[in-house]
């Protein structure tokens, strides 16, 4: 706290990791000796930069922009941009931490990096959204490059954005490389990649829930968010077997006792995504639902949980509740949507809950395989990728299983996730001596 002063959500998620990591390497020397956890939680660098735009109205518009390069020890900078209002240097740098030990966990050579800007994009037009990409783009290219630094979508920054980032890259620079992931198809994408956080969310819960002998098949599923996570998601958790009650967004959540089945999804992410709309305009289309202003779904009892949105979204109180209505399953497709003290209820509880660098991997895996596409200049099958994505996520449940095994059948996934991710990451830094 001292060293990153005003900086809470990179403290947590540090602390959140660290608490786990000491009792691994208790009797590890190694780690210690080489000051390890501490090197990894030192980002490599922080770039900090002015984005400088005009507005429909000819005015000059001032925005901060950021690339933080956690730690290249296993492969190039990997992570997405954020486009966000609460976007800070502190957001920022959890979220590269975090990345570090999700994209090792993924077994892909993926370093971990993260990027963003306080720009909100809400009310903005597609041009202004066009010349701010573009201002964001003329600093950040000489930072990043397809064997540096390849960063990809996050909050507010889906396939639209990612085309003028690139399409400004591609003009400064005269190269048609794979420096950013979440392209489009024509232009170097990969197939799955716009459903693979959603879909390995869902593939992760399944595996976690198969260890108990269950399935989908029939269980209510209670998600936060509406975006690209929480819509791939839920049309997951629909082809499962499963119904989904709520989504959400900035400004509340929906409740649909009937099931949001895929019409009902196709439905919102055209509202969100080409309209621009909010959730509660969800009630006007399908009146049995009921809109909440202001609050977020987890009083809603479910099965299984899947908070999609942002961080710190699920509390301690929020935590309770869900356990209390006997919630069997958590699994984060956001990143650190639980708070530190949700996550100690989630573990005490016993229940199956798995920490976003787990189960939201499945977005950067399929980035790093469309790296691999781009880097043999062709494109893999949907089929070929489908299996992939289950395969890793299948990867990283085992890991967590491996690392993570308590005894009694209680599997800790947050420590698993944690101490498989670490381990990667310090023995290559290791063997690079001390630099
Ligand atoms: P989108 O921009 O597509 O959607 C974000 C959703 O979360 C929207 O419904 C948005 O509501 C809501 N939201 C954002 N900020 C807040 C907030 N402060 N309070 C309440 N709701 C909020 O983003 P993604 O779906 O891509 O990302 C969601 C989460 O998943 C993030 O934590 C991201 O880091 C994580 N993630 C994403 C990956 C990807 O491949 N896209 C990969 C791995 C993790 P509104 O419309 O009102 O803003």
């Amino acid at each position: 706290k001292k060293r990153n002063p005003y900086q809470p959500e990179f403290v947590q998620a540090v602390q959140e990791v660290a608490e786990d990591i000491f009792d691994f390497m208790a009797d590890k020397e190694q780690y210690h000796a080489q000051q390890i956890l501490r090197r990894i939680a030192e980002p490599d660098r922080v770039v900090s930069f002015r984005v400088c735009w005009e507005d429909d109205a000819g005015n000059i518009r001032v925005q901060r922009g950021w690339r933080v390069q956690n730690n290249n020890a296993i492969g190039p900078y990997k992570g997405g941009i954020r486009f966000h209002p609460s976007v800070t240097e502190s957001v920022l740098k959890f979220l590269a931490f975090e990345q570090t030990f999700k994209n090792a966990l993924t077994g892909l050579p993926m370093g971990g990096g993260k990027g963003g800007s306080n720009f909100n994009p809400k009310g903005k037009s597609v041009r202004e959204i066009m010349r701010f990409c573009q201002s964001f783009m003329t600093e950040l290219y000489r930072h990043i490059g397809a064997d540096v630094d390849v960063p990809a979508g996050d909050i507010g920054v889906g396939g639209r954005e990612i085309g003028y980032m690139f399409g400004q890259y591609k003009r400064i620079t005269n190269q048609f490389t794979g420096v950013l992931t979440g392209k489009g198809l024509e232009w170097g994408g990969s197939l799955i990649r716009t459903e693979a956080t959603g879909y390995g969310a869902v593939y992760f819960l399944a595996n976690m829930l198969a260890t108990k002998g269950e399935d989908l098949t029939g269980k209510t599923a209670v998600i936060s968010g509406s975006g690209n996570v929480a819509t791939h998601a839920a049309e997951k958790i629909v082809q499962l077997g499963g119904k989904v009650l709520t989504l959400s967004d900035s400004g509340g959540f929906i409740h649909d006792p009937d099931g949001i089945d895929q019409e009902k999804i196709d439905w919102v992410k055209a509202h969100k995504t080409v309209r621009r709309g909010r959730i509660e305009d969800y009630v006007a289309a399908y009146p049995n639902a009921t809109f909440v202003a202001g609050k977020t779904p987890w009083g809603v009892p479910c099965d299984v949980a899947l908070p999609c949105a942002t961080q710190n979204e699920l509390l301690g109180e929020d935590a309770k509740v869900l356990v209390a209505n006997g919630c069997k399953a958590v699994a984060e497709g956001a990143n650190m949507p639980t708070d530190l003290d949700g996550v100690h209820i989630f573990k005490a509880a016993k229940i199956l809950y798995a920490p976003g660098k787990a189960s939201n991997a499945g977005g950067v895996a399929v980035s790093g395989l469309e790296m691999s596409q781009n880097s043999e200049r062709r494109s893999w099958k949907e089929e070929e990728l489908q299996q992939m994505l289950k395969d890793i996520m299948l990867g990283i449940h085992q890991s967590c299983l491996e690392y993570g095994d308590q005894g009694g059948g209680y599997t800790d996934y947050v420590k698993g996730a944690n101490i498989a991710g670490f381990k990667k990451v310090a023995d290559a830094m290791l063997a690079f001596g001390v630099v």
